[in-house]
C-alpha cells in the first residue's frame, strides 16, 4: 500500500511515522502543506524540522512552499469555526488531489494527532476531499500517540511550535517561549 501522510509539523507526525513503518507494510511518504503558517520564518522552521525528520527516518517528503497569509489575514475573519474549517480543508484537499494525481493509494493526516484540533471536523474534510478526488482517506485516532511524539521531537531537538499556526493564532497564543516576530503583516 501506497500512503501519503500530509504533515503539519514533525512534532506531530514523527510517531505516526515511527507507527506506520514499524507496524504496517506500506510505501510511507509525506507531504508538508501548510499556507496558513505565518509569518515565512516560522514556516521555515517548523519546515526545518520536517526535513530533519525525513531524513532521520529516510521517508520522502514533498514540500509544498504555498503561503496564503493574505487570504487568511484578508478574508477570513478572526471566528474560529470559519477559519479552521477553512484550513482543514484547503490542507485535506490539496493533500487528496496530490496523492491521486501521484499514485498514491491512501491518504492521512497528522491533524489527527492532536486533541487541541478539531478531530470530527479533520475527519469530515478528510473524507469529503477523498470522495472529490477517488482516493481513499485513512482514519484513525492517533491522539494516544501525541505526548510521544512530543518527547520525540524534544530529545531530537526538532523545533516545537508554540501556536497553532496562522495569522491569528499567533496573536491569539499567550505561550511563554512564543517568538517575537517583527514582519508587517503581524497582529
Ligand atoms: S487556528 Fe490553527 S487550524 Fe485554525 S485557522 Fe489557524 S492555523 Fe488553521
Amino acid at each position: 500500500m501506497k500512503m501519503l501522510l500530509h504533515i503539519c509539523c514533525a512534532p506531530c507526525s514523527v510517531a505516526i511515522v515511527e507507527k506506520f513503518l514499524t507496524e504496517q507494510e506500506m510505501e510511507l511518504e509525506g507531504l508538508y502543506f501548510n499556507p496558513n503558517i505565518h509569518p515565512k520564518e516560522e514556516f521555515d522552521k517548523r519546515k526545518n524540522s520536517v526535513l530533519a525528520m525525513s531524513e532521520d527516518y529516510g521517508v520522502p517528503v514533498t514540500i509544498n512552499e504555498l503561503n496564503l497569509l493574505d487570504y487568511w489575514r484578508d478574508t477570513l475573519q478572526p471566528d474560529k469555526s470559519q477559519r479552521c474549517s477553512y484550513c482543514y480543508a484547503v490542507r485535506m484537499d490539496e493533500t487528496a488531489r496530490y496523492a491521486a494525481e501521484h499514485g498514491y493509494d491512501v491518504f492521512t493526516t497528522s491533524l489527527l494527532i492532536s486533541p487541541y484540533q478539531d478531530h470530527e471536523l479533520i475527519v469530515s474534510m478528510g473524507e469529503k476531499a477523498a470522495s472529490r478526488y477517488g482516493v481513499k482517506f485513512y482514519y484513525e485516532d492517533f491522539r494516544p500517540l501525541y505526548r510521544k511524539g512530543r518527547e520525540r521531537a524534544r530529545g531530537k531537538h526538532w523545533y516545537m511550535q508554540k501556536y497553532c499556526g496562522c495569522y491569528y493564532s499567533y496573536g491569539e497564543s499567550d505561550h511563554p517561549k512564543k517568538p517575537i516576530y517583527f514582519t508587517e503583516n503581524n497582529l
